[in-house]
Protein backbone atom coordinates (compact mmCIF):
# COMPACT_ATOMS: atom_id res chain seq x y z
CA UNK A 1 0.00 0.00 0.00
CA UNK A 2 1.47 3.43 -0.56
CA UNK A 3 0.36 6.86 0.50
CA UNK A 4 1.29 10.03 0.41
CA UNK A 5 1.34 11.30 4.17
CA UNK A 6 1.77 8.30 7.04
CA UNK A 7 0.57 9.79 10.37
CA UNK A 8 1.56 8.04 13.45
CA UNK A 9 -1.30 8.37 16.14
CA UNK A 10 -4.95 9.01 16.13
CA UNK A 11 -5.07 11.66 18.83
CA UNK A 12 -5.63 14.90 18.22
CA UNK A 13 -2.44 15.67 16.81
CA UNK A 14 -2.55 12.93 13.99
CA UNK A 15 -6.30 13.15 13.24
CA UNK A 16 -5.53 17.12 12.79
CA UNK A 17 -2.90 16.72 10.38
CA UNK A 18 -4.41 14.01 8.62
CA UNK A 19 -7.43 15.84 8.02
CA UNK A 20 -5.94 18.78 6.99
CA UNK A 21 -3.78 17.03 4.50
CA UNK A 22 -6.82 15.39 3.37
CA UNK A 23 -8.42 18.63 2.79
CA UNK A 24 -5.45 19.35 0.43
CA UNK A 25 -6.32 16.17 -1.66
CA UNK A 26 -3.61 14.64 -0.10
CA UNK A 27 -4.27 10.22 0.51
CA UNK A 28 -3.50 10.07 3.84
CA UNK A 29 -3.46 7.07 6.50
CA UNK A 30 -2.94 7.01 9.96
CA UNK A 31 -1.52 4.06 11.84
CA UNK A 32 -3.09 3.87 15.59
CA UNK A 33 -1.37 1.29 18.14
CA UNK A 34 -4.69 1.49 19.84
CA UNK A 35 -7.52 -1.34 18.84
CA UNK A 36 -10.58 -0.55 20.78
CA UNK A 37 -13.13 1.72 19.20
CA UNK A 38 -12.71 4.34 21.73
CA UNK A 39 -9.16 3.61 22.27
CA UNK A 40 -7.47 5.40 24.58
CA UNK A 41 -5.08 8.52 24.29
CA UNK A 42 -4.02 11.48 26.40
CA UNK A 43 -6.14 13.67 23.42
CA UNK A 44 -9.59 11.47 24.50
CA UNK A 45 -9.51 12.24 28.02
CA UNK A 46 -7.94 15.35 28.31
CA UNK A 47 -10.44 18.19 30.22
CA UNK A 48 -10.31 20.53 26.97
CA UNK A 49 -9.12 23.56 27.97
CA UNK A 50 -7.53 25.32 25.15
CA UNK A 51 -5.02 27.90 25.53
CA UNK A 52 -2.04 29.36 24.59
CA UNK A 53 0.13 29.38 28.07
CA UNK A 54 -3.47 30.33 30.05
CA UNK A 55 -3.80 32.38 27.53
CA UNK A 56 -6.74 33.28 25.17
CA UNK A 57 -5.83 32.06 21.82
CA UNK A 58 -7.76 34.83 20.25
CA UNK A 59 -5.66 37.36 21.83
CA UNK A 60 -3.51 39.30 19.67
CA UNK A 61 -0.14 36.84 18.25
CA UNK A 62 2.45 38.88 20.43
CA UNK A 63 1.17 38.53 23.19
CA UNK A 64 1.15 34.83 23.26
CA UNK A 65 4.74 34.65 21.50
CA UNK A 66 5.72 36.76 24.45
CA UNK A 67 4.06 34.59 27.17
CA UNK A 68 5.56 31.70 25.77
CA UNK A 69 8.60 32.98 26.06
CA UNK A 70 7.83 34.60 29.49
CA UNK A 71 6.92 30.73 30.88
CA UNK A 72 9.73 28.85 29.51
CA UNK A 73 12.65 31.42 30.48
CA UNK A 74 13.47 32.26 26.61
CA UNK A 75 13.94 28.64 26.55
CA UNK A 76 11.44 27.77 23.42
CA UNK A 77 12.39 27.83 19.64
CA UNK A 78 11.29 31.13 18.69
CA UNK A 79 10.37 29.80 15.20
CA UNK A 80 7.98 27.36 16.67
CA UNK A 81 6.51 29.91 18.49
CA UNK A 82 5.76 32.37 16.66
CA UNK A 83 4.19 30.04 13.83
CA UNK A 84 1.92 29.16 16.71
CA UNK A 85 0.77 31.47 18.36
CA UNK A 86 0.66 33.45 14.58
CA UNK A 87 -2.15 30.73 13.72
CA UNK A 88 -3.51 30.22 17.16
CA UNK A 89 -6.75 32.22 16.33
CA UNK A 90 -6.71 30.46 12.46
CA UNK A 91 -6.60 27.22 14.49
CA UNK A 92 -9.84 27.93 16.60
CA UNK A 93 -11.06 28.70 13.38
CA UNK A 94 -10.44 25.85 12.01
CA UNK A 95 -11.46 23.68 14.67
CA UNK A 96 -15.04 25.32 14.71
CA UNK A 97 -15.24 24.31 11.16
CA UNK A 98 -14.80 20.91 11.87
CA UNK A 99 -17.43 20.81 14.33
CA UNK A 100 -15.81 21.30 17.95
CA UNK A 101 -17.85 23.50 20.37
CA UNK A 102 -16.29 25.92 22.72
CA UNK A 103 -17.45 27.40 26.18
CA UNK A 104 -15.81 29.31 28.63
CA UNK A 105 -14.80 27.49 31.92
CA UNK A 106 -16.59 27.44 34.69
CA UNK A 107 -14.35 28.42 37.30
CA UNK A 108 -11.58 30.23 35.52
CA UNK A 109 -13.51 32.54 33.05
CA UNK A 110 -10.80 34.31 32.37
CA UNK A 111 -11.11 33.51 28.37
CA UNK A 112 -9.90 29.58 28.42
CA UNK A 113 -12.08 28.28 25.75
CA UNK A 114 -13.29 25.13 27.10
CA UNK A 115 -14.00 21.98 24.76
CA UNK A 116 -18.26 21.12 24.94
CA UNK A 117 -19.90 19.33 27.19
CA UNK A 118 -17.80 20.19 29.50
CA UNK A 119 -16.74 17.02 31.66
CA UNK A 120 -18.28 16.69 34.87
CA UNK A 121 -16.04 17.91 36.73
CA UNK A 122 -15.63 15.67 39.44
CA UNK A 123 -12.83 13.81 41.37
CA UNK A 124 -11.55 10.92 39.21
CA UNK A 125 -11.80 10.45 35.62
CA UNK A 126 -15.05 10.92 33.37
CA UNK A 127 -14.72 11.29 29.15
CA UNK A 128 -17.10 9.61 27.83
CA UNK A 129 -19.43 12.41 27.53
CA UNK A 130 -17.14 15.27 27.45
CA UNK A 131 -15.93 17.24 24.41
CA UNK A 132 -12.86 15.79 23.80
CA UNK A 133 -13.86 12.57 23.44
CA UNK A 134 -16.75 13.52 20.42
CA UNK A 135 -14.65 15.89 19.05
CA UNK A 136 -12.07 13.10 18.20
CA UNK A 137 -15.03 10.60 17.00
CA UNK A 138 -15.81 13.59 14.70
CA UNK A 139 -12.44 14.13 13.42
CA UNK A 140 -12.43 10.42 12.46
CA UNK A 141 -15.33 10.41 10.63
CA UNK A 142 -14.70 13.37 8.98
CA UNK A 143 -11.19 11.60 7.81
CA UNK A 144 -13.39 8.87 6.44
CA UNK A 145 -15.64 11.12 4.47
CA UNK A 146 -12.62 12.81 3.02
CA UNK A 147 -10.88 9.49 1.64
CA UNK A 148 -8.25 9.06 4.42
CA UNK A 149 -8.36 5.77 6.91
CA UNK A 150 -7.54 5.21 10.31
CA UNK A 151 -6.11 1.85 10.87
CA UNK A 152 -6.67 0.22 14.53
CA UNK A 153 -4.11 -2.03 16.41
CA UNK A 154 -1.14 -0.54 14.12
CA UNK A 155 1.95 0.04 16.22
CA UNK A 156 4.38 1.98 13.98
CA UNK A 157 8.03 1.03 14.59
CA UNK A 158 10.58 2.48 12.19
CA UNK A 159 11.07 4.24 9.86
CA UNK A 160 12.10 3.49 6.16
CA UNK A 161 14.66 5.63 4.30
CA UNK A 162 16.62 4.47 0.31
CA UNK A 163 19.46 7.51 -0.35
CA UNK A 164 18.00 9.59 2.50
CA UNK A 165 14.76 9.79 1.38
CA UNK A 166 12.25 8.99 3.96
CA UNK A 167 9.98 5.52 1.92
CA UNK A 168 8.05 4.02 4.57
CA UNK A 169 6.91 3.43 7.99
CA UNK A 170 7.05 -0.24 9.48
CA UNK A 171 4.61 -1.33 11.52
CA UNK A 172 3.53 -4.07 13.90
CA UNK A 173 -0.26 -4.89 12.35
CA UNK A 174 -2.84 -7.62 13.42
CA UNK A 175 -1.10 -9.79 11.00
CA UNK A 176 2.61 -9.20 11.45
CA UNK A 177 5.22 -6.95 10.76
CA UNK A 178 3.99 -4.91 7.61
CA UNK A 179 5.19 -2.08 5.46
CA UNK A 180 3.80 1.35 4.07
CA UNK A 181 5.01 3.44 1.59
CA UNK A 182 4.89 6.89 1.79
CA UNK A 183 7.06 10.13 1.31
CA UNK A 184 5.74 12.38 4.14
CA UNK A 185 5.50 10.92 7.77
CA UNK A 186 3.74 12.76 10.56
CA UNK A 187 5.13 11.50 14.53
CA UNK A 188 2.23 12.18 16.64
CA UNK A 189 2.43 9.31 19.38
CA UNK A 190 1.55 11.31 21.92
CA UNK A 191 5.09 11.84 24.09
CA UNK A 192 6.86 9.54 26.52
CA UNK A 193 4.85 9.79 29.44
CA UNK A 194 4.17 5.81 29.96
CA UNK A 195 7.83 4.81 29.36
CA UNK A 196 9.54 3.90 32.76
CA UNK A 197 12.42 3.41 31.41
CA UNK A 198 12.73 6.65 28.84
CA UNK A 199 10.98 8.75 32.17
CA UNK A 200 14.28 7.15 34.16
CA UNK A 201 16.37 8.45 31.78
CA UNK A 202 15.61 11.87 31.34
CA UNK A 203 13.29 12.99 33.92
CA UNK A 204 13.75 11.04 37.48
CA UNK A 205 15.62 8.00 38.20
CA UNK A 206 12.17 7.38 40.39
CA UNK A 207 9.90 7.20 37.42
CA UNK A 208 8.28 4.29 39.41
CA UNK A 209 7.07 6.60 42.03
CA UNK A 210 5.50 8.93 39.73
CA UNK A 211 1.41 8.65 39.57
CA UNK A 212 0.64 7.91 36.07
CA UNK A 213 -1.87 11.02 35.23
CA UNK A 214 -2.46 9.91 31.55
CA UNK A 215 -3.81 7.73 29.05
CA UNK A 216 -0.60 4.97 29.55
CA UNK A 217 -0.17 5.34 25.65
CA UNK A 218 2.52 7.32 25.11
CA UNK A 219 5.97 5.43 25.13
CA UNK A 220 8.04 7.50 23.29
CA UNK A 221 8.05 5.53 20.10
CA UNK A 222 8.37 8.59 17.52
CA UNK A 223 11.41 10.02 19.86
CA UNK A 224 12.82 6.74 19.47
CA UNK A 225 12.08 6.30 15.78
CA UNK A 226 12.86 9.85 14.60
CA UNK A 227 16.44 10.09 16.84
CA UNK A 228 17.22 6.78 15.33
CA UNK A 229 17.61 8.39 11.45
CA UNK A 230 19.11 11.80 13.35
CA UNK A 231 16.46 13.99 14.45
CA UNK A 232 17.27 16.42 17.55
CA UNK A 233 15.01 16.19 20.65
CA UNK A 234 14.58 18.58 22.86
CA UNK A 235 14.02 19.67 27.06
CA UNK A 236 13.47 16.03 27.43
CA UNK A 237 13.87 16.40 31.12
CA UNK A 238 10.26 17.86 32.53
CA UNK A 239 6.86 17.22 32.08
CA UNK A 240 3.45 18.89 32.41
CA UNK A 241 1.82 17.65 35.18
CA UNK A 242 -0.15 18.01 38.54
CA UNK A 243 0.39 17.32 42.24
CA UNK A 244 -2.09 14.89 43.57
CA UNK A 245 -2.88 13.39 46.53
CA UNK A 246 -0.44 10.09 47.00
CA UNK A 247 -3.56 8.09 47.65
CA UNK A 248 -3.72 8.39 43.98
CA UNK A 249 -1.23 5.71 43.45
CA UNK A 250 -3.59 2.89 44.20
CA UNK A 251 -6.78 5.11 44.19
CA UNK A 252 -7.93 5.82 41.04
CA UNK A 253 -11.00 8.24 42.19
CA UNK A 254 -7.53 10.45 43.28
CA UNK A 255 -6.33 11.34 39.42
CA UNK A 256 -6.45 13.23 37.62
CA UNK A 257 -8.96 15.18 39.95
CA UNK A 258 -8.83 16.57 42.65
CA UNK A 259 -5.33 18.46 42.02
CA UNK A 260 -3.34 19.62 45.15
CA UNK A 261 -1.79 22.21 43.35
CA UNK A 262 -3.59 25.37 44.92
CA UNK A 263 -3.21 24.35 48.60
CA UNK A 264 0.72 23.56 47.79
CA UNK A 265 1.15 27.55 46.08
CA UNK A 266 -0.75 28.79 48.86
CA UNK A 267 1.45 27.28 51.79
CA UNK A 268 4.43 24.77 51.69
CA UNK A 269 5.46 21.46 51.05
CA UNK A 270 8.09 19.42 52.92
CA UNK A 271 10.46 16.37 53.07
CA UNK A 272 10.26 13.54 55.53
CA UNK A 273 13.20 15.95 57.28
CA UNK A 274 10.69 18.71 57.44
CA UNK A 275 12.58 20.88 54.92
CA UNK A 276 11.11 22.53 52.07
CA UNK A 277 12.55 22.14 48.70
CA UNK A 278 10.95 24.07 45.89
CA UNK A 279 9.19 27.11 45.07
CA UNK A 280 5.67 26.38 46.01
CA UNK A 281 4.76 30.10 44.69
CA UNK A 282 5.43 28.70 41.01
CA UNK A 283 2.52 26.56 41.07
CA UNK A 284 1.24 23.20 40.63
CA UNK A 285 3.46 21.88 37.41
CA UNK A 286 6.95 22.95 38.93
CA UNK A 287 5.98 21.65 42.45
CA UNK A 288 5.31 18.39 40.86
CA UNK A 289 8.70 18.66 38.57
CA UNK A 290 10.34 19.18 41.84
CA UNK A 291 8.86 16.27 43.86
CA UNK A 292 9.58 13.84 40.83
CA UNK A 293 13.17 14.60 41.44
CA UNK A 294 13.27 13.99 45.23
CA UNK A 295 15.36 11.29 46.26
CA UNK A 296 12.31 10.31 47.41
CA UNK A 297 9.28 11.27 45.81
CA UNK A 298 7.00 9.54 47.69
CA UNK A 299 8.18 11.54 50.78
CA UNK A 300 6.49 15.50 49.72
CA UNK A 301 4.07 16.26 51.92
CA UNK A 302 1.90 19.27 51.67
CA UNK A 303 1.40 21.25 55.26
CA UNK A 304 -1.16 24.18 55.62
CA UNK A 305 -3.80 25.53 58.47
CA UNK A 306 -7.72 25.93 58.88
CA UNK A 307 -7.29 28.74 56.52
CA UNK A 308 -6.58 27.23 53.43
CA UNK A 309 -8.42 24.35 53.99
CA UNK A 310 -11.33 26.25 54.23
CA UNK A 311 -9.78 28.11 50.99
CA UNK A 312 -10.15 24.85 49.39
CA UNK A 313 -13.58 24.12 49.58
CA UNK A 314 -14.16 26.86 46.35
CA UNK A 315 -10.98 28.29 44.71
CA UNK A 316 -9.84 24.93 42.60
CA UNK A 317 -11.79 23.49 39.63
CA UNK A 318 -12.50 20.41 41.67
CA UNK A 319 -12.24 21.68 45.64
CA UNK A 320 -10.36 19.04 46.98
CA UNK A 321 -12.12 19.93 50.18
CA UNK A 322 -14.30 17.69 50.19
CA UNK A 323 -13.45 15.68 47.60
CA UNK A 324 -10.06 14.10 48.49
CA UNK A 325 -10.94 13.04 51.76
CA UNK A 326 -14.86 12.05 50.79
CA UNK A 327 -13.38 9.79 47.93
CA UNK A 328 -10.17 8.12 50.21
CA UNK A 329 -7.51 10.76 50.13
CA UNK A 330 -5.51 10.93 53.40
CA UNK A 331 -6.07 14.22 55.05
CA UNK A 332 -4.43 14.33 58.17
CA UNK A 333 -5.48 16.77 61.18
CA UNK A 334 -3.88 17.71 64.79
CA UNK A 335 -4.11 20.57 67.03
CA UNK A 336 -0.75 21.65 66.99
CA UNK A 337 2.54 20.93 64.66
CA UNK A 338 3.94 18.77 66.68
CA UNK A 339 1.27 16.25 66.57
CA UNK A 340 0.93 17.19 62.82
CA UNK A 341 4.48 15.76 62.07
CA UNK A 342 4.26 12.78 64.31
CA UNK A 343 1.11 11.75 62.81
CA UNK A 344 2.56 12.27 59.15
CA UNK A 345 6.48 10.46 59.72
CA UNK A 346 7.79 13.89 59.16
CA UNK A 347 10.64 15.40 61.38
CA UNK A 348 9.20 17.63 64.44
CA UNK A 349 11.67 19.59 64.83
CA UNK A 350 12.44 20.33 61.18
CA UNK A 351 9.09 21.19 60.57
CA UNK A 352 8.62 23.57 63.32
CA UNK A 353 11.96 25.57 62.61
CA UNK A 354 10.73 25.55 58.70
CA UNK A 355 7.20 26.66 59.15
CA UNK A 356 8.96 28.94 61.53
CA UNK A 357 10.84 30.63 59.23
CA UNK A 358 8.01 30.30 56.58
CA UNK A 359 5.45 32.25 58.98
CA UNK A 360 8.38 35.31 59.15
CA UNK A 361 8.53 35.12 55.65
CA UNK A 362 4.63 35.49 54.89
CA UNK A 363 4.23 37.84 57.55
CA UNK A 364 6.97 40.05 56.54
CA UNK A 365 5.57 39.94 52.94
CA UNK A 366 8.63 38.61 51.70
CA UNK A 367 11.17 40.66 53.16
CA UNK A 368 12.18 38.23 55.21
CA UNK A 369 14.86 35.79 54.12
CA UNK A 370 14.16 32.30 53.18
CA UNK A 371 15.53 29.25 51.04
CA UNK A 372 14.15 27.95 48.86
CA UNK A 373 13.15 31.42 47.60
CA UNK A 374 9.55 31.43 47.35
CA UNK A 375 7.43 33.50 44.54
CA UNK A 376 4.62 35.41 46.28
CA UNK A 377 3.37 37.10 43.30
CA UNK A 378 1.18 34.42 41.64
CA UNK A 379 -0.80 33.04 44.46
CA UNK A 380 -1.48 34.19 48.24
CA UNK A 381 0.78 32.41 50.42
CA UNK A 382 -0.96 32.09 53.47
CA UNK A 383 1.05 32.14 57.10
CA UNK A 384 0.53 28.02 58.76
CA UNK A 385 -1.17 29.89 62.48
CA UNK A 386 -4.66 29.04 62.71
CA UNK A 387 -5.68 25.42 64.40
CA UNK A 388 -6.35 22.82 63.26
CA UNK A 389 -3.77 22.11 60.98
CA UNK A 390 -3.40 19.69 58.16
CA UNK A 391 -0.88 17.75 56.23
CA UNK A 392 -1.38 16.01 52.97
CA UNK A 393 0.40 13.33 51.83
CA UNK A 394 1.42 13.78 48.34
CA UNK A 395 2.83 12.61 44.85
CA UNK A 396 3.69 13.98 41.67
CA UNK A 397 1.37 13.04 38.84
CA UNK A 398 2.44 12.91 35.32
CA UNK A 399 0.40 13.88 32.51
CA UNK A 400 2.52 14.30 29.28
CA UNK A 401 5.92 15.02 28.57
CA UNK A 402 7.41 18.63 27.84
CA UNK A 403 10.12 17.66 25.63
CA UNK A 404 10.57 15.35 22.13
CA UNK A 405 11.71 16.37 18.94
CA UNK A 406 13.14 19.31 17.41
CA UNK A 407 10.41 21.13 15.02
CA UNK A 408 11.00 24.01 13.07
CA UNK A 409 8.36 27.10 12.48
CA UNK A 410 7.34 24.42 9.52
CA UNK A 411 6.80 21.50 11.84
CA UNK A 412 9.60 19.86 9.92
CA UNK A 413 11.85 17.60 12.53
CA UNK A 414 15.31 18.67 12.28
CA UNK A 415 18.32 17.46 12.94
CA UNK A 416 21.35 17.93 15.24
CA UNK A 417 22.47 20.57 12.95
CA UNK A 418 18.56 21.93 12.68
CA UNK A 419 18.36 21.03 9.60
CA UNK A 420 15.37 19.57 8.30
CA UNK A 421 14.94 15.95 7.92
CA UNK A 422 13.05 15.64 4.28
CA UNK A 423 9.73 14.29 4.61
CA UNK A 424 9.45 14.04 8.55
CA UNK A 425 7.36 15.81 10.81
CA UNK A 426 5.64 16.22 14.35
CA UNK A 427 2.96 17.40 15.82
CA UNK A 428 1.43 17.23 19.49
CA UNK A 429 3.16 16.33 22.48
CA UNK A 430 6.20 14.40 20.06
CA UNK A 431 7.46 17.86 20.07
CA UNK A 432 9.88 19.46 22.38
CA UNK A 433 11.57 22.85 22.12
CA UNK A 434 8.01 24.57 22.87
CA UNK A 435 7.38 24.11 26.22
CA UNK A 436 9.93 23.16 29.73
CA UNK A 437 12.65 25.72 30.42
CA UNK A 438 13.73 25.77 34.05
CA UNK A 439 10.60 26.66 35.71
CA UNK A 440 8.52 23.53 33.37
CA UNK A 441 6.56 26.42 31.54
CA UNK A 442 3.53 24.76 30.12
CA UNK A 443 1.93 26.10 26.52
CA UNK A 444 -0.80 23.90 26.33
CA UNK A 445 -0.88 19.85 24.87
CA UNK A 446 -4.35 20.90 23.10
CA UNK A 447 -2.86 23.93 21.02
CA UNK A 448 0.22 21.89 20.61
CA UNK A 449 -1.76 19.49 19.03
CA UNK A 450 -4.18 21.48 16.81
CA UNK A 451 -1.64 23.96 16.31
CA UNK A 452 0.88 22.08 15.04
CA UNK A 453 -0.94 19.69 13.29
CA UNK A 454 -2.36 22.11 11.23
CA UNK A 455 1.54 23.85 10.43
CA UNK A 456 2.47 20.68 9.58
CA UNK A 457 0.40 19.69 7.32
CA UNK A 458 0.14 22.94 5.33
CA UNK A 459 4.07 22.18 4.91
CA UNK A 460 3.44 18.76 3.49
CA UNK A 461 0.87 20.21 1.13
CA UNK A 462 3.59 22.24 -0.21
CA UNK A 463 5.99 19.77 -0.90
CA UNK A 464 2.95 18.47 -3.46
CA UNK A 465 2.97 21.65 -4.99
CA UNK A 466 -0.27 22.60 -2.94
CA UNK A 467 -0.26 26.35 -1.48
CA UNK A 468 2.88 27.25 -0.08
CA UNK A 469 3.14 27.91 4.22
CA UNK A 470 4.02 31.36 4.59
CA UNK A 471 6.56 31.77 7.72
CA UNK A 472 5.80 35.28 9.15
C1 LIG B 1 -6.33 13.99 32.15
C2 LIG B 1 -5.76 14.93 31.14
C3 LIG B 1 -6.25 16.22 31.05
C4 LIG B 1 -5.71 17.11 30.11
N1 LIG B 1 -6.27 18.34 29.99
C5 LIG B 1 -5.76 19.21 29.09
C6 LIG B 1 -6.37 20.48 28.91
O1 LIG B 1 -7.40 20.80 29.50
N2 LIG B 1 -5.77 21.35 28.04
C7 LIG B 1 -4.64 21.02 27.32
O2 LIG B 1 -4.14 21.85 26.56
N3 LIG B 1 -4.09 19.78 27.44
C8 LIG B 1 -4.62 18.88 28.28
N4 LIG B 1 -4.08 17.64 28.40
C9 LIG B 1 -2.94 17.30 27.54
C10 LIG B 1 -3.45 16.95 26.13
O3 LIG B 1 -4.55 16.09 26.23
C11 LIG B 1 -2.36 16.28 25.30
O4 LIG B 1 -1.18 17.02 25.36
C12 LIG B 1 -2.79 16.14 23.84
O5 LIG B 1 -4.09 15.61 23.75
C13 LIG B 1 -1.80 15.25 23.11
O6 LIG B 1 -2.31 14.93 21.84
P1 LIG B 1 -1.46 13.99 20.90
O7 LIG B 1 -2.29 13.75 19.70
O8 LIG B 1 -0.10 14.55 20.74
O9 LIG B 1 -1.27 12.64 21.74
P2 LIG B 1 -2.36 11.55 22.16
O10 LIG B 1 -3.70 12.13 22.29
O11 LIG B 1 -1.81 10.85 23.34
O12 LIG B 1 -2.40 10.56 20.93
C14 LIG B 1 -1.28 9.80 20.55
C15 LIG B 1 -1.77 8.52 19.92
O13 LIG B 1 -0.65 7.86 19.34
C16 LIG B 1 -0.81 6.47 19.52
N5 LIG B 1 0.51 5.84 19.41
C17 LIG B 1 1.53 5.86 20.29
N6 LIG B 1 2.59 5.20 19.80
C18 LIG B 1 2.24 4.77 18.57
C19 LIG B 1 2.90 4.01 17.56
N7 LIG B 1 4.17 3.58 17.71
N8 LIG B 1 2.22 3.71 16.42
C20 LIG B 1 0.94 4.11 16.24
N9 LIG B 1 0.26 4.82 17.19
C21 LIG B 1 0.91 5.15 18.32
C22 LIG B 1 -1.43 6.34 20.89
O14 LIG B 1 -2.09 5.11 21.04
C23 LIG B 1 -2.38 7.53 20.90
O15 LIG B 1 -3.66 7.16 20.46
C24 LIG B 1 -4.63 16.71 29.29
C25 LIG B 1 -4.16 15.40 29.36
C26 LIG B 1 -4.73 14.51 30.26
C27 LIG B 1 -4.23 13.10 30.31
Amino acid sequence: MSVDVIVIGGGFAGLTAANRCAEHGLKVVVLEAGNDRLYWCNSRISTGALHVAFRNPREPADGLFDAIMETTDGTARRDLARALTSRASATLDWMEAAGANFIEHPRRSTGVNMLAPLREMRAGLDWEQSGPNLFLQTLESSLVKRGGELRRGCRASAIERDDGRITGIIFDGPDGAETIAGRSVVIADGGFQASEELVGRHITPRAGDLQRRNAGTGCGDGLRMATEIGAAALGLETFYGHVLSRDALDNDKLWPYPQVDLICAQSLVVDRAGRRFADEGQGGIYVANAIARLDEPLSATAIFDAAVWHDALTTDNVPPNPSLPENGGTVIEAANLATLAQKAGIDPDGLAATVAGYNDFVQADGAAPIEPARNIGDYKAFPVTDAPFYAIPVCAGITVTSGGLAVNGRGEVVDTDDRPIAGLYAAGSAVGGIEGGPRAGYVGGLIKSFGIGLIAADSIAGTFGGPEYALD
